[in-house]
């Protein structure tokens, strides 16, 4: 009995092994048939042409952005599922950590209001990154306006990332935080020019388990979502 249930355990973890390979193969292959596409034309008709020359660069700039993402993302996910990413945690001044990184994003479609201060347990760096996850993806599958809202409630920080964009399906909603998951919505409408692998939540939640933060989703497709975050405060 015991040595059926080791067989099946072992097949289990060599099919997941496999799903994996074929994934990252998978995702590597779009960046790179790109850039193997744009070097043979420039091979082939040179670098007179300045509009197919600066076509050609801005792809290759950008494919190369989206492997280097996703090796990065990858060794950070290796590395947490090995116990191998410490995290340093001390007191933070939250509303300032935001407003840091809101700024450093320096961009126009990113609204707030007035933070109240609040003081949490946290890896400030770990945090930035979880915070680029969610409103990159807000900023990515929405045109307009992005809102970044922070209340203090029985002892917690609510931090909402709020867009008015592609939204999620209730299926969808599910497994957005699994690695490597991506919605038809999303594999659709982006262009290589944007980089997008499905492991931007997958990290997220790893941090975000680090801090005992809540995460919920709430989301209708064509309306918009809204990411709420409940962070305990100290
Ligand atoms: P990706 O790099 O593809 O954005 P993520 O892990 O960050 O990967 O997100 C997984 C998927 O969840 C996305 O591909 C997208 O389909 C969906 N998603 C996440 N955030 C949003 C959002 N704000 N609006 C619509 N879809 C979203």
């Amino acid at each position: 009995m015991q040595s059926e249930i080791d067989a099946a355990q072992a097949t289990e973890s060599f099919l997941r092994q496999q799903r994996f390979v074929n994934d990252v193969s998978h995702e590597f292959r779009t960046p790179l048939t790109i850039i193997r596409g744009y070097v043979d034309l420039l091979e082939s008709c040179g670098t007179e042409d300045p509009e197919l020359f600066k076509e050609a660069i801005t792809s290759i700039k950008n494919s190369a952005q989206n492997m280097q993402n996703l090796i990065e993302n990858l060794l950070f996910l290796a590395r947490a599922d090995q116990g191998r990413q410490p995290l340093t945690k001390v007191p933070v001044y939250l509303d300032d950590l935001l407003k840091k990184f809101i700024e450093a994003y320096r961009s126009p479609r990113v609204k707030f209001s007035k933070f109240p201060p609040c003081k949490i347990l946290a890896d400030g760096e770990f945090l930035k990154k979880m915070f680029a996850a969610f409103l990159d993806n807000a900023l990515r599958y929405s045109t307009g306006t992005v809102k970044i809202d922070l209340t203090v409630a029985d002892g917690a920080a609510i931090l909402k990332f709020i867009d008015k964009g592609i939204g999620i399906s209730k299926d969808d909603k599910e497994k957005i935080f699994d690695i490597f998951y991506r919605t038809d919505k999303a594999r659709t409408k982006l262009s290589d020019k944007e980089s997008s692998v499905g492991l931007g939540l997958s990290v997220a939640k790893w941090i975000a388990d680090r801090h005992d933060i809540k995460i919920s989703v709430k989301s209708k497709q064509g309306e918009g979502s809204t990411f709420t975050l409940t962070i305990p405060t100290i």
